[in-house]
């Protein structure tokens, strides 16, 4: 029988519950969840997982009655309390299925807070299925570490977004008729970044947002972008000017 290397070490599986998590609570999946431990990576009585619960952090739990319908596991120790995520919200008209899958998938990686999808008047898309959205968002925040999800909004209009924005947040709208450089732009925290559908925002539209007083233009360069890669580049250039990417702020 091969020896288990030893290197590169395995990280535990990590998997979200809708459950809150304490130590020494027990707690019993069904579903996907269970398939995927059970039937996916056949874990076997005692072999560990690390749980996510999105609200108490993320702890180690060893399987006590496995199975592939029904998966049992005791909660131990924590591993890492709840992380507090830079305040940063993406706000973005829906695009195409697909694309919107993986913009979703990859703002949850970059860090996003929340997730915000914004009805304009060139949104061509016009339902939503925040289910399989938040299915991605919870498969990325397994897959990269976090112990938050970010917050996924159902879509609101953009004029109601502008008349009700909170005063402390800048609002940083990607216009690729021109702004100041995000690099040098990104406001700290509370910040958002809005990003357009493919058509681009109407005259009126970008006049209203540029009315806000919280509201900075700021440009990607100048090619234009699609919405998905103008979201995941405004995100880094924030992360890396304001969010949590470089050295640490108080
Ligand atoms: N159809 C529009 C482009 C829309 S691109 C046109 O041809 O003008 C989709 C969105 O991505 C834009 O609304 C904007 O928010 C963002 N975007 C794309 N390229 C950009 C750039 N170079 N600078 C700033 N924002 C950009």
């Amino acid at each position: 029988m091969p020896a288990t290397p030893a290197w590169p070490p395995k990280s535990l599986p990590r998997l979200y519950v809708e459950a809150r998590l304490a130590e020494g609570a027990q707690l019993t999946l069904d579903g996907a969840a269970a398939n995927y431990l059970g039937a996916v990576l056949r874990l076997k009585a005692g072999e560990a997982v690390a749980l996510l619960d999105d609200a108490t952090g993320e702890w180690r739990a060893t399987i006590v009655e496995p199975g592939k319908r029904r998966v049992t596991l005791a909660v131990g120790e924590r591993l890492r309390p709840r992380e507090t995520v830079p305040d940063l919200w993406l706000l973005f008209a829906p695009i195409k299925r697909g694309r919107i899958d993986w913009l979703v998938e990859k703002a949850t990686e970059l860090g996003a807070a929340r997730l915000q999808p914004v009805v304009t008047r060139r949104t061509v898309v016009d339902r939503l299925n925040l289910d399989r959205l938040r299915a991605h968002c919870i498969e990325a925040t397994e897959q990269c570490g976090r112990t938050a999800l970010p917050e996924l909004m159902p879509p609101a209009k953009l004029a109601d977004l502008l008349a009700s924005w909170p005063r402390e947040r800048a609002l940083l709208f990607a216009d690729e008729a021109g702004g100041a450089p995000l690099a040098q732009a990104a406001a700290p925290p509370p910040a958002a970044i809005l990003i357009g559908p493919e058509g681009g925002f109407a005259d009126e539209e970008r006049a209203a947002i540029r009315a806000l007083p919280q509201a900075r233009a700021v440009s990607l360069g100048p090619r234009i972008l699609r919405a998905e890669t103008a979201a995941i580049a405004a995100l880094s250039l924030w992360m890396a000017a304001a969010g949590d990417w470089g050295p640490a702020r108080s």
